[in-house]
């Protein structure tokens, strides 16, 4: 039995015949007439069909296929005007490090990683990557997040990571001891590589700064060869904290996986751009995470948007709201300008270093610290990736296509037949302009629908009756309350 149900996408309605409900995973849905933004950074398919069979993409098709051609019991969505795009992934994040305005390695709880996960669904990021500074709690969820139990967000990782004595990350984030390894010398650095391997994380992270020149040390680059050679020994990939571009030179030729920030100090150099090309490292520019220290005292405007005011939680709210707040910070000359600085020189370096055809990543460092913010700044990065002069579809290629391929995960990223059906629906067109990623209408992971975005659209109560019961069998995750 087919059921076909008219142009009412607003709503979302799911509708399943009576008894196959139950078997969720193997259940299909066609979305039906959607303008699909595949990731691979081409133009858009208007007017496609996409079949998800169970957790996976069935089939795209640029004509309608035939209702008589699909699975038995598929729910059919008709969604013109709305833009299937990929789950967008985050290759730099960290998870259970803040909660409302506090930092500290405490808030590394089950719950607390969970909050941030739903965040992070909720805004249509359905992979994120904790780089660094990891707990126990972060391998005991894992599982978890990777087979679909937690409807949320899957998650990735780099262990605890590898500082420098008295420098960077600082201490003053509130680090406990056991979330950062300072090693001394290369040895240390080895031994700590191999006992991080055992607990088998995805990646291993490091930190090359002095925090603009107020911290007395850099990771000394005999520490950060051996770890990086150490933990190719051992199967794994290494990304490292960078700011300046004689740091990321330096990695690069000693064979560092992924710079997990963009250079701040200066213009990319020819020298840097073929080194970083000819060795196929990957490069995440994380644009947002200079703007996020002034950007919210800039526009405090945003705070009556429910598309921001979701992601805060009471005490951030507060801050932001607070005008005190936000003259200390737009009064700050200084730090303002080198802030301000940093995102212009990181938005011209990724233009070059993206036309120049290096790999090109995805993240914000979202959830280091407070104003950096699960789920916005994701959506905040692909706005500034564009006014670098990426195209739309470009700058959400590197947040899909390209994302994925630096976790090496073949398995999303992308619209295609059999890829998992993690997938952003927006309405509008974000082809055309990036911030219709911001409409969301609902969000999908391993073929089950995630998140309604019921927050970011608060629609009349008329609408809402009409919208019927959640399919049988398929619960429909609750509003969060504001965080
Ligand atoms: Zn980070």
């Amino acid at each position: 039995m087919h059921i076909r149900i008219p142009a009412l996408f607003a709503a979302m309605l799911l509708l399943a015949s009576t008894g196959v409900a139950q078997a969720a995973h193997s259940k299909s849905t066609l979305l039906r007439d959607v303008r699909v933004i595949d990731g691979n950074g081409g133009q858009p398919l208007e007017h496609a069909d996409v079949l998800i069979t169970g957790s996976r993409i069935k089939a795209v098709e640029s004509q309608p296929i035939d209702a008589k051609k699909l699975p038995p019991n598929t729910t059919i969505i008709t969604a013109d005007g709305k833009t299937v795009l990929p789950g967008l992934i985050s290759d730099h994040s960290h998870l259970g490090l803040t909660k409302g305005t506090s930092q500290s390695g405490s808030n590394a709880t089950r719950a607390n990683i969970l909050r941030q996960l739903r965040q992070y669904t909720a805004y249509g990021v359905t992979t994120v990557t904790s780089l660094g500074l990891n707990l126990k709690p972060f391998y005991d969820l894992q599982p978890q997040a990777h087979s679909g139990a937690t409807r949320t967000a899957d998650m990735f990782g780099a262990d605890r990571g590898f500082g420098t004595v008295n420098s960077v990350p600082p201490a003053s984030m509130g680090l406990l001891d056991t979330q950062v390894y300072r090693p001394q010398t290369p040895e240390e650095a080895r031994a700590e590589v191999r006992e991080t391997a055992q607990r088998h994380p995805d990646l291993i992270k490091i930190w090359v700064d002095d925090a603009h020149h107020t911290m007395p040390a850099k990771m000394n680059p005999e520490v950060y060869k051996a770890i990086i050679d150490e933990a190719h020994a051992n199967g794994l990939r290494v990304a490292a904290h960078v700011f300046y571009l004689d740091d990321a030179k330096s990695l690069v030729g000693d064979s560092v996986d992924i710079l997990a920030h963009g250079v701040r100090d200066t213009a990319v150099d020819p020298e840097f751009v073929k080194s970083i090309k000819g060795r196929g490292a990957w490069y995440v520019p994380t644009l947002s995470l200079d703007e996020s220290a002034y950007v919210f005292a800039e526009h405090p405007e945003w705070l009556q948007q429910p598309f921001l005011r979701h992601a805060l939680q009471p005490s951030l709210f507060a801050q932001l709201n607070n005008p005190a707040w936000r003259s200390k910070v737009l009064n700050d000359s200084k730090t303002l300008a080198a802030q301000k600085q940093a995102v212009a020189t990181n938005m011209k370096n990724v233009k070059a270093l993206f036309d120049a055809g290096v790999n090109v990543g995805f993240g914000t460092d979202s959830g280091a610290t407070p104003l950096r913010i699960a789920g916005f700044a994701e959506h905040r990065e692909l706005k500034l990736l564009t006014e670098a002069g990426l195209t739309p579809v470009q700058a959400i290629q590197t947040a899909t296509k390209n994302a994925a391929a630096l976790l090496h995960l073949d398995d999303r990223g992308v619209i295609a037949p059999g890829k998992l059906a993690d997938l952003l629906v927006v309405d509008g067109d974000p082809s055309k302009d990036i911030t219709a990623v911001d409409n969301i209408e609902s969000v999908w992971r391993r073929g089950r629908k995630v998140s309604d975005a019921k927050w970011f659209k608060p629609r009349p109560a008329a609408q809402k009756a009409t919208a019927g019961p959640a399919a049988p069998g398929r619960p429909q995750p609750q509003p969060q309350p504001p965080n």
